[in-house]
C-alpha cells in the first residue's frame, strides 16, 4: 500500500488489504477512477447519497452559501440555513419531535442522544444510566455508541473494558422474545434511561428487518417501564425503506438520530432531535440542568444549506416513487438468487436489497464485483444493494445481474475458506 503511505484506513488491516481504488471523481450513480474505469455505486457511498453524487441543486446550494457564510460558531450565534433546516425536519418529522441538536457525524448524533436521556433522568431527580440495546444493533464508533453496539457486528471489542453500562436484548419479534424483554425490563427496569434501535432495518449488523409491531412493543414496553425510547434513523431516514422516516406514526420515538442522507450525502451533518417533552426536563432556573455539549462545527451552514437542498429534492423530485419502483425491480431480479445452494435469505425494503448466505465469507466476493465495474461491498454473510434513488432501471439491472452472476459463481464453486469477520 505504498501509494496511501500517509493514510490510515477504516475497517481495514493495512498490513494485508489490497490497496484501495484511487477516485478522480463521481456524477450521478458513477464513481470515476483514476484509470479510467466507472463504477456503478449500488450501495450509495455508505448509504448517504440517496440523489446521486454531484446534484446540481445540491451543488448549487452549496456554492452559494460558500459565498455567503461558509462557517461560524454556533454558540451565541445562529444563521437562517440551521433554523431553516431545524424547522423542516420538526415539521417532516412525526409526534411532538421538535427540538434538533445539529452535529457532524452518525456516532455523535447518538452520543448526544444517549447524554440527553442520562441527563433527562437526572434533571428529573433520579438516576437512571443504564442503556438497553439490541442484538445486532449498531450506533457508530465512538465509546458510546459503540457501548450500545452488539459486539457480534464485527466491530471487534477491543474497547470492551470503555463500555457505558448496558443491557442487550433479542428484539421483541415473537412471544418468547417479548417474554424476555419484560422479564429483564422488571428486574432492570429503574436503571435503564433509553433503549436505543434501528427502526425497521438493522442496518451494519447485517440489514436485518423488524416489523412496526416489533417498534409498537418497544413503545409500549418504554411506555409501561417510564423509559425514553430513541430510534436511530441514522441509516433508514430519508427514504431508504420505502417511506420518508422508518418511523411508524403509532410508535414515535422520544429522540430520534439522522445522518447519513440528511446532506444527500453532500457535507457531514448529523441531527439528535428530541421531543417537546424531553428538551422541557432541561430548561429552568438552574444553569446545571443545562444540555453541555457543543460540537466545533455544529450546524456548519455549508451542510446545513446541503441538507435544505436535499430536502428540497425530496419535496420537488417523486424520490419515494423511484424507492416504491427501484424495491419492484430489486425484488424480482434478486429473486432468483433464493434457490441457489449457501443462500439463506433474499429480502428487499425499499431501496435495500439483500441476499443472505449461509457463511461470513461475503467480503471476499468484492474484488469480483469491480471486475463486473460495479461498487458494492459485501460484508459478514450479506450481499446487499442500497442504491441511489435516482439509478434507472438499466443501471439497477446490472447491479442486480452482477449481484446474481457473483452469488452464483460462489455456489457454483462453494469455497470453504476461513472466513473472517468483516464490516461494511
Ligand atoms: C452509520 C451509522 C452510524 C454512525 O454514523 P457515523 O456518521 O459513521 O458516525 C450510527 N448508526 C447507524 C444506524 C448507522 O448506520
Amino acid at each position: 500500500m505504498a501509494c496511501i503511505d500517509a493514510l490510515w484506513l477504516p475497517y481495514t488491516q493495512m498490513a494485508t488489504a489490497p490497496a484501495p481504488l484511487p477516485v478522480v471523481g463521481a456524477e450521478g450513480v458513477r464513481i470515476r477512477l483514476a484509470d479510467g474505469r466507472e463504477l456503478i455505486d449500488g450501495i450509495s457511498s455508505w448509504w448517504t447519497m440517496c440523489h446521486g453524487y454531484a446534484h446540481p441543486h445540491i451543488v448549487a446550494a452549496v456554492k452559494a452559501q460558500l459565498h455567503t457564510l461558509p462557517h461560524v460558531m454556533f454558540a451565541g450565534l445562529v444563521h437562517e440555513p440551521a433554523l431553516k433546516l431545524a424547522r423542516r425536519l420538526a415539521a417532516w418529522l412525526p409526534g411532538e419531535l421538535n427540538r434538533v441538536f445539529f452535529s457532524e457525524s452518525g456516532s455523535v448524533a447518538v452520543e448526544v442522544a444517549l447524554k440527553i436521556a442520562v441527563q433527562y433522568w437526572k434533571n428529573r431527580g433520579e438516576d437512571r444510566h443504564r442503556f438497553l440495546a439490541f442484538h445486532d444493533g449498531y450506533h457508530g464508533d465512538t465509546l458510546g455508541a459503540l457501548s450500545v453496539t452488539d459486539p457480534a457486528c464485527g466491530f471487534h471489542d477491543a474497547h470492551a473494558a470503555y463500555r457505558v453500562p448496558q443491557h442487550f436484548a433479542a428484539l421483541p419479534r415473537d412471544a418468547a422474545s417479548r417474554a424476555a424483554l419484560e422479564a429483564l425490563l422488571d428486574r432492570h427496569g429503574r436503571e435503564i434511561a433509553a433503549m436505543i434501535v434501528e427502526p425497521r432495518v438493522q442496518g451494519a449488523g447485517g440489514m436485518r428487518f423488524h416489523d412496526v409491531a416489533t417498534l409498537e412493543a418497544l413503545r409500549a414496553a418504554c411506555d409501561a417501564h417510564g423509559i425514553l425510547l430513541i430510534f436511530d434513523e441514522i441509516m433508514t431516514g430519508f427514504g431508504r425503506t420505502g417511506t420518508l422516516f422508518a418511523t411508524p406514526p403509532t410508535a414515535v420515538p422520544d429522540i430520534l438520530c439522522l445522518s447519513k442522507a440528511l446532506t444527500g450525502g453532500t457535507l457531514p451533518l448529523a441531527a439528535t432531535v428530541a421531543t417537546d417533552a424531553v428538551f422541557a426536563a432541561f430548561c429552568s432556573e438552574r444553569s446545571e440542568d443545562a444540555f453541555m455539549h457543543g460540537p466545533t462545527f455544529m450546524a456548519n451552514p455549508l451542510a446545513c444549506a446541503a441538507a435544505n437542498a436535499s430536502l428540497d429534492l425530496f419535496e420537488r423530485e417523486p424520490r419515494l416513487q423511484q424507492v416504491a419502483a427501484i424495491e419492484a425491480q430489486l425484488r424480482r431480479e434478486l429473486e432468483p438468487c433464493r434457490h441457489l445452494p449457501g443462500v439463506v435469505d433474499v429480502r428487499v425494503m425499499g431501496a435495500i436489497g439483500v441476499v443472505q448466505l449461509d457463511r461470513p465469507i461475503a467480503a471476499a466476493l468484492r474484488p469480483a464485483f469491480v471486475e463486473r465495474g460495479v461498487w458494492v461491498r459485501p460484508f459478514g454473510d450479506i450481499v446487499y444493494l442500497a442504491p441511489p434513488f435516482v439509478i434507472d432501471t438499466t443501471d439497477l439491472a446490472t447491479l442486480t445481474a452482477a449481484v446474481c452472476e457473483v452469488v452464483a459463481d460462489w455456489s457454483k464453486n462453494n469455497p470453504c475458506a476461513p472466513c473472517p469477520i468483516s464490516t461494511p
